[in-house]
């Protein structure tokens, strides 16, 4: 069979290579930095890929290692609160460190040859799939996106999942494995921000006299923990509009307040996978299999990309973001209707 190569070793890519290495195909994957590592990243899995994860037989190593299945989520805006919901399906929570590193051991074992340490050229070609993660772009009509993260323990849930809303962006909350708390945010901002090494516990505080900043007056935070990612781009893109096999968010970012950029890396994996195998085997050509790629993950992803989109809108437009909190309070249900709609 042929070598399949695999530019990126986030989830898309790892996944990626277990899903062709449980089929038999050689995988090489190139990943720039080194395992294992914090990621800026919500940690709350949810969707489609936890059955994913399930068929390929990880559950029950990811339980060892202590993720967290959250149910409910509980929303604020400064300080209002809006009670406690149970969402359509459990989440999975779990650190990037140690679920990434989990795959990373689950691909050695499973043979696939991982090279770490060196940013290779991310270029479309024949057998190579992309899985680079984020095109980077410093601003978005004006703004620039940059995402903050740290660990801390001594802060007390009252959901699985606590979404905060702040004037400067929103920050997710929750458990996982350790009796941590991971608390990630998105932000944007006009001008360069150049002190969030100094600052970054201000930003993830929330406002002042918001719930939040109850939460987390007490957290001893894990510094080592600490990550942040800037050049974000959240405006979707089409497979088939861009050249070579791309998965994961190297193909298109979805806002993170879905907590679905996780699940779509590991669908574009799955969906990937069974087409690759054919080339590998010699029964289709590599521009077939980019096609088939191509127009599987647009037309699944399409319409979440849409529902997101007005979401993230709506979390940083003060009238729209009223009328998603009214509805919020109004209808009960509302909060799942948005989550189904994102997945
Ligand atoms: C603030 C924030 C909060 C989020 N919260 C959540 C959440 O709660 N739930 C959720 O599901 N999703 C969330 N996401 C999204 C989620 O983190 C991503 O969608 C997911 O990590 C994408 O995985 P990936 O493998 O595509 O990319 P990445 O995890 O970014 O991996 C790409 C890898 O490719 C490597 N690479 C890049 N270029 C090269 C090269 N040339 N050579 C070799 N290696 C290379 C990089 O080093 C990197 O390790 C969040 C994102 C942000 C920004």
């Amino acid at each position: 069979m042929k070598r399949v190569t695999i530019v990126g070793g986030g989830l898309a890519g790892l996944t990626l290579g277990l899903q062709l290495r449980q089929r038999g195909v050689p995988v090489l994957l190139h990943e720039a930095g080194t395992y294992p590592r914090h990621r800026v990243c919500g940690e709350y899995l949810s969707g489609r890929a936890i059955s994913i994860i399930e068929s390929l037989g990880l559950r029950p190593g990811l339980d060892d290692l202590g993720a967290v299945e959250s149910s409910d989520v509980l929303l604020s805006l400064g300080s209002s609160v809006l009670s406690r919901r149970t969402l359509p399906r459990p989440a999975l929570c779990l650190s990037r460190y140690e679920f990434d590193r989990f795959l990373v051991q689950e691909l050695t074992k499973a043979g696939g040859d991982i090279q770490t340490g060196h940013r290779v050229p991310a270029q479309p070609a024949e057998g190579t799939v992309l899985a680079t993660g984020r095109q980077p772009s410093a601003t978005q009509n004006g703004w620039r996106w940059f995402g903050l993260k740290a660990h801390a323990r001594n802060v007390d849930l009252e959901a699985g999942l606590e979404m905060h809303l702040s004037t400067r962006g929103y920050i997710g909350l929750c458990r996982i494995e350790k009796n941590q708390v991971n608390v990630c945010g998105l932000f944007r901002a006009r001008s360069p921000v150049s002190d969030l090494a100094t600052q970054w516990k201000d930003w993830l505080g929330g406002d002042p006299d918001s719930l939040l900043r109850q939460r987390i007056c007490h957290a001893d935070w894990d510094e080592s923990s600490f990550s942040s990612i800037a050049a974000l781009s959240l405006s979707p893109q089409r497979a088939s509009a861009q050249a070579g096999l791309r998965i994961g968010d190297a193909l298109t970012m979805i806002p993170p307040v879905t907590g679905n950029g996780m699940s779509m890396a590991i669908e574009g994996a799955d969906r990937a996978a069974r087409p690759l195998v054919d080339w590998s085997s010699n029964k289709l050509g590599w521009d077939s299999v980019a096609e088939t790629v191509a127009s599987c993950l647009d037309s699944a992803f399409a319409p979440r990309l849409r529902h997101a989109r007005w979401l993230q809108h709506a979390m940083f437009d003060p009238m729209a973001r009223s009328v998603v909190w009214n509805l919020s309070r109004m209808f009960p249900d509302f909060p799942s209707l948005l989550f189904r709609l994102t997945r």
